[in-house]
C-alpha cells in the first residue's frame, strides 16, 4: 500500500449497521475485501463500546470515499441505522464512541496540522447519508477545524 503524498482531510463515516450490531475491523475488512478492496478500507474504526482498532496505518492510503482517498484519513463509527429496518439512517453513536471520536481527531490533527474535518456525505458529488449525522458541526462544536465551502484546494 502506497504512503499518501498530502493528508488535509479527515473523513468521517458510519458503518450503516443497527445499534445491536456489534462488529469491528475483521467485519468490516471482510466486506470490503468482498467488495475487490485489498484490505479493510478506513484508517480507524470505532466500535460501538468505543474501543478504538487500527485499520490502515494511518500513512498509506485508504479506500474509504474515492473523490479524497489520496488527500485524507478515514475514521468508521460502527452504527448509523435504525435497527428497526436496518436501514433508517440514525445518529444512533454511543457515549463512548463520541469521545473516542473526538480523542482520536485531536490526535489526528496533531499529527496532521492543517487538517480538515468532514463527513462523507458533505464531499461534493457524493450521494449517501454517510456518516447520518453533521459531522462538520460536530468538528465545530469540539473546536475542530471543519471543511466547510466544498473542499480546500
Ligand atoms: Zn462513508
Amino acid at each position: 500500500m502506497n504512503p499518501r503524498r498530502s493528508t488535509d482531510l479527515i473523513v468521517i463515516h458510519c458503518a450503516a449497521t443497527p445499534p445491536s450490531m456489534d462488529i469491528g475491523r475483521e467485519e468490516i475488512g471482510q466486506w470490503h475485501i468482498r467488495r475487490g478492496f485489498r484490505a479493510v478500507g478506513y484508517h480507524w474504526i470505532i466500535r460501538r463500546d468505543g474501543r478504538l482498532e487500527p485499520g490502515r496505518p494511518e500513512n498509506v492510503q485508504g479506500a474509504h470515499a474515492v473523490e479524497v482517498n489520496a488527500r485524507s484519513i478515514g475514521i468508521c463509527l460502527v452504527g448509523g441505522v435504525a435497527e428497526r429496518d436496518r436501514r433508517t439512517p440514525e445518529s444512533n453513536f454511543t457515549a463512548p464512541q463520541w469521545a473516542a471520536l473526538e480523542n482520536l481527531v485531536a490526535g489526528i490533527l496533531a499529527r496532521y496540522p492543517g487538517c480538515r474535518v468532514l463527513g462523507h456525505r458533505d464531499i461534493p458529488g457524493v450521494r449517501k447519508d454517510c456518516p447520518c449525522f453533521d459531522a462538520r458541526e460536530w468538528a465545530e462544536r469540539q473546536g475542530f477545524p471543519a471543511a466547510r465551502d466544498g473542499l480546500p484546494t
